[in-house]
């Protein structure tokens, strides 16, 4: 059977291509998401640079996105203070150094997904 993830705004394909890029897990923060796919279908396509600061809808500048990073980072463009000419690879370390090594919602989105796993959230 194949997972069918519905996903607002998201082409389908688009997601998974970039998932698979990722091996799965989080690119700021390493959460992986193969454990479970239940955590995966909460991850989102992430704009390195944001739509706000003209960052382009292109693949190089989509990553994949854990909640808690995505709800940390919100509009940051990790592209502001720099000449413009840094790599797709030295832009997301912006964005872990930006978050911090552990994004603040990340024992309660862990605790969460424990609970959901488990059914015990009531
Ligand atoms: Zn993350």
């Amino acid at each position: 059977m194949e997972a069918q993830v519905a996903r607002a705004g998201q082409p389908h394909d688009l997601f998974w291509i970039v998932a698979v890029r990722a091996n799965g897990k989080c690119e700021y923060c390493g959460l992986d998401g193969k454990e479970n796919l239940h955590i995966l279908a909460g991850f989102c396509l992430d704009h390195i640079i944001p739509r706000s600061a003209n960052g382009g809808d292109d693949l190089d500048n989509r990553t994949l996105c854990c909640a808690p990073c995505n709800l940390s980072k919100l509009s940051w463009n990790p592209a502001d203070g720099t000449d413009g000419t840094l790599t797709r690879d030295a832009l997301i370390e912006r964005v872990r150094s930006y978050l911090g090594p552990n994004p603040p919602e990340w024992p309660y989105y862990v605790a969460l997904q424990k609970e959901l796993r488990e059914g015990t959230r009531s």
